[in-house]
């Protein structure tokens, strides 16, 4: 009966499948495509937060500048995301220290933070109401073996400078945090948003300031010079600079296609919790929740009082491709994560489900660099899902790199960045990694629903 059950509502959720993402619609005031030559002192392409920010920036300081994006403004990860505003305490330190060594690690983690930082400053500066909760961030255990990995954790951070407090079972409850999370880490730093708003709010900002933004307006290549060529269906964009805000779509535009990888990041939102639902609930500070499995679970409540759970199972479309389809697969694991983590609403309907793209790089840092013959085409990408407020930034850094002084911050970022095999044996690489990291976290899920059933 439990199994009919969970397929019925795996196929309802389906139903609920959304092509732009579960935050946003597409814009009543959609821009016009580029038709014709016009010129710039700088072209970018791709309108999320990079490409956005990258804009205001520029533009704020006189520059002139034109925005090439493929759907609309908000269309890519940054309209789809879970909304977690985190700085540095989410970083792979393990990783980071083996490659770049403990001082640029050190500088990465002032760039995430810092990444807060802007990002807050701009709901100021452009009076961006995103239901923004200042409510920092908790890494939680959900069985007693993750908590060796969550104190370890704290150590690492704590030695560049983050201070997180550990949570055992009973601050945890205290708080009312959802039984299922047993103890965690908890970093009074960033907080949760609704992304959507924020992308939109950015983008009204940023036609408010006058920037060109033409959407639907796809580009497909571009001439190298002192003055680069940008070619879409029905135009051309000339500029003396380029950035690149494409992310984990920059590979198909023939840049970066050796390192930087795609992968698919899905999500689901239940329907809102009835005020007796929310009040058995607790988590009154609402702070958003990732969880230390292998591949996260990340757990948030909305300002519309529905749960988004996102992550999980996360996978490599071969050839860097992005389809814009749905990933049965990880809406299934998404709602076996809602019954697990949250026993008492496994039979809430589900909202919406979606999937984006993040960009990764192997050493799991940013990708940030300058290419052609000129150094005049900038790009940024390698995000690996931690970009609501690092891609922010980097808009702002770009532009102060273009006026001619590099920041600090951006200076930080540079480091030989790995490749990646070639296919097939990158497809195969990436996957078969990932499905052992699902069966890892399967094991211990396993565990938990063993512990739980024992209890009853
Ligand atoms: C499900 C999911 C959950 C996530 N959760 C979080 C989170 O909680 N916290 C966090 O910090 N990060 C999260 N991320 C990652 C975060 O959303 C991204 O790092 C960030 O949004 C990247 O911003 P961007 O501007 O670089 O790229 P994008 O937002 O992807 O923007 C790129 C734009 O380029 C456009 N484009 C692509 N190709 C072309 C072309 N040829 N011509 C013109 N335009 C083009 C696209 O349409 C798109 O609008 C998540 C991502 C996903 C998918």
């Amino acid at each position: 009966m439990e199994k009919w059950n969970r397929e019925v509502q795996i196929a309802a959720a389906l139903e609920t499948y959304r092509t732009i993402g579960g935050w946003v619609e597409r814009p009543t005031d959609m821009q016009a495509e580029l038709t014709g030559d016009v010129s710039a002192d700088v072209v970018i392409v791709g309108a999320g937060f990079a490409g956005l920010n990258a804009a205001l920036e520029l533009v704020k300081r006189g520059v002139k500048v034109v925005v090439l994006e493929r759907e609309f403004a908000g269309f890519g990860a940054s309209g789809r995301n879970a909304g977690y505003l985190a700085g540095g305490s989410g970083v792979k330190f393990d990783l980071f220290l083996k490659r770049i060594g403990h001082e640029q690690t050190q500088k990465i983690v002032d760039y995430f933070n810092e990444g807060v930082r802007h990002a807050e400053s701009n709901f100021r500066q452009y009076e961006i109401d995103c239901d923004y909760n200042a409510s920092g961030l908790i890494s939680a255990g959900v069985h007693a073996s993750q908590e060796k990995k969550v104190l370890e954790n704290i150590r690492k951070a704590s030695q560049f400078g983050v201070a997180s407090e550990f949570l055992d079972q009973a601050k945890m409850r205290e708080r009312g945090i959802p039984p299922a999370f047993l103890f965690g880490s908890y970093v009074n730093c960033g907080g949760t948003l609704d992304p959507g708003k924020y992308v939109m709010g950015l983008r009204r900002a940023a036609l408010q300031a006058g920037v060109k933004l033409y959407e639907n307006t796809e580009v497909s290549s571009w001439e190298m010079g002192p003055v680069v060529k940008v070619r879409t269906r029905r135009g051309t964009a000339s500029a003396p600079h380029m950035i690149l805000a494409s992310n984990a779509y920059t590979p198909q535009l023939g840049l970066l296609a050796d390192k930087v990888i795609p992968l698919r990041v899905s999500a689901i939102e239940t329907a809102p919790l009835s005020p007796n639902q929310l009040a058995e609930l607790g988590w009154w500070k609402r702070e958003g929740i990732v969880t230390v499995h292998e591949t996260m679970e990340s757990h948030r409540l909305t300002a519309r009082n529905s749960l988004v759970i996102t992550t999980k199972r996360v996978r490599y479309p071969f050839g860097s491709r992005t389809p814009n389809v749905p990933d049965t697969a990880a809406y299934r694991a998404l709602i076996t994560a809602l019954g697990d983590r949250f026993p008492q609403l496994k039979n809430l309907a589900i909202r919406a489900c979606w999937s984006g793209y993040i960009s990764f790089a192997s050493d799991s840092l940013p990708v940030v660099g300058a290419a052609g013959e000129e150094e005049n085409i900038f790009y940024t990408a390698g995000c690996s899902g931690h970009g609501v407020g690092a891609q922010s930034l980097i808009g702002r850094l770009l532009a102060e790199r273009l006026g001619g002084v590099e920041p600090p911050l951006l200076a930080g970022l540079h480091h030989k960045v790995p490749g990646t095999a070639p296919e097939p044996l990158r497809w195969c690489g990436i996957n078969g990694v990932m499905s052992i990291m699902d069966r890892i976290d399967e094991r211990v899920n396993r565990k938990v629903r063993a512990a739980n059933i024992g209890d009853e």
